[in-house]
């Protein structure tokens, strides 16, 4: 047993902070929540004092591409550096991401079943994660790999990742049960184009007719499978939310139509708007990608704005990858000094809200009995600063299943 005690806690709920607190682990779980002073030491217990930190949940991105090195042809196909150093690149990009307090991560596309196993295993340090493998989209659309010259990929860039790309509604069933076979926990599609997508196929632009999208709702919730869907504006946005995925990724301009927040508030589709890669777009050095970018930042911000004021759940999530893996609180970050989120609403969003996305909130993103046991414990309070969670050296501790997996004085 371990008690971890004298931190300030903010467990994740949006309650306030108690200070003084004291939480018991037994083996992977909490076995017990309270003040300091009221909360027995077990006998036996391995005592760690966490005074002058902040406690909290496990934090939780989900939306990032750990096995993404770059948006260019060369990093999409894999043709950059033999498999073996990818991988291990990888692996390096998981122990980082545990080590700043995520314990948990939902992939949206480009990491293959093995580095789940090799982390469930104990092989490499890493967040839990829940994969998708592959973006589900027709020809043309984000799946399709083709090069602007009309080159293709000389050969499956690894063939633990089955290509997304498919046509028609048959096809597109058994592409999700192919997914699901080598792995996949959640299904990722695109129903829209997006900043970084070929010039001419943008953030309006609709992919996938109604009837291929019904076949991946029904097919991926007939195999137990969410639907995270990539979806920005247009026509594709709202097929995405009339024929029920379960997230939106991105959504920039839900605000296009009256109906459409509050339809997702109604049907409970969480809001999954990736703030974070829009910075990196806006100063992209393709101009078609900037100018995207820059054109639907205002729309953006009163997306997510209206979204919370309608009740819609809002949860974080860095679309990290493409442009490298910085620090997965920044999105945090740009919830709080962009959307005008309180640190800790967006706190709310990088735990609990997180854990119920993920379908996992029985076991993840509070601080409560009965959960398993991952924390993170920061020096200073992120809900006066949310920066503290952006510096490596004040992330003092970070438990995950009960394990202290990095501890720094
Ligand atoms: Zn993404």
């Amino acid at each position: 047993m371990k008690v971890f005690k004298g931190a300030a806690l903010f467990d994740g709920t949006g309650s306030p902070v108690q200070p003084d607190a004291a939480v018991v682990v037994d083996g992977d779980r909490i076995v017990e929540v309270g003040p300091a002073a009221a909360t027995p030491h077990p006998p036996g217990a391995e005592v760690i004092d966490l005074s002058g930190t902040t406690l909290l949940p496990g934090l939780i991105d989900c939306h990032d591409h750990l096995g993404h090195t770059g948006y260019g042809l060369m990093d999409r196909w894999e043709l950059d550096a033999p498999p073996s150093l990818r991988h291990l690149r990888v692996a390096q990009t998981l122990s980082d991401v545990l080590d700043m307090g995520y314990t948990s991560v939902r992939d949206a596309a480009g990491l293959d079943a093995g580095f789940k196993e090799a982390v469930d295993e104990g092989l490499i340090p890493g967040p839990r994660l829940t994969l998708s493998l592959s973006l589900i989209s027709p020809t043309g659309g984000l799946a399709d790999l083709k090069s602007p010259s009309g080159h293709c990929c000389p050969g499956p860039p690894n063939i633990s990742l089955p290509s997304g790309m498919v046509d028609g509604p048959d096809a597109v069933r058994a592409k999700v049960r192919e997914v699901v076979r080598m792995g996949a926990g959640v299904i990722k599609c695109a129903t829209t184009g997006g900043a970084s997508s070929r010039p001419g196929h943008g953030p309006f632009d609709r992919e996938f007719t109604r009837q291929e999208m019904q076949a991946l709702v029904e097919e991926s919730h007939a195999q137990g499978r969410r639907v995270m869907c990539h979806a920005l504006g247009g026509p594709g946005l709202r097929l995405a939310l009339e024929v029920g995925v379960d997230s939106i990724e991105h959504g920039t301009h839900l605000t296009q139509d009256p109906d459409l927040i509050p339809m997702m508030a109604d049907k409970g589709v969480f809001y999954v708007p990736t703030l974070l890669v829009y910075v990196y777009h806006r100063e992209n050095i393709l101009p078609h990608v900037k100018a995207r970018a820059r054109a639907l930042h205002f729309h953006h911000l009163e997306s997510v704005r209206k979204a919370l004021d309608a009740g819609v759940t809002v949860v974080a999530g860095t679309d990290a990858g493409g442009w490298g893996h910085p620090p997965n609180a920044g999105e945090l970050r740009c919830m709080v000094e962009e959307a005008g989120m309180t640190p800790a609403q967006a706190l709310v969003a990088g735990t609990r809200a997180a854990a119920q996305c993920l379908g996992h909130e029985a076991d993840l993103g509070v601080v409560e009995k009965g959960k398993l046991a991952d924390l993170v414990a920061v020096e200073g309070d992120p809900l006066t600063d949310i920066n503290v969670l952006l510096d490596r050296d004040r992330i003092k501790m970070v438990v995950k299943g009960g394990r202290v997996h990095s501890r720094r004085p």
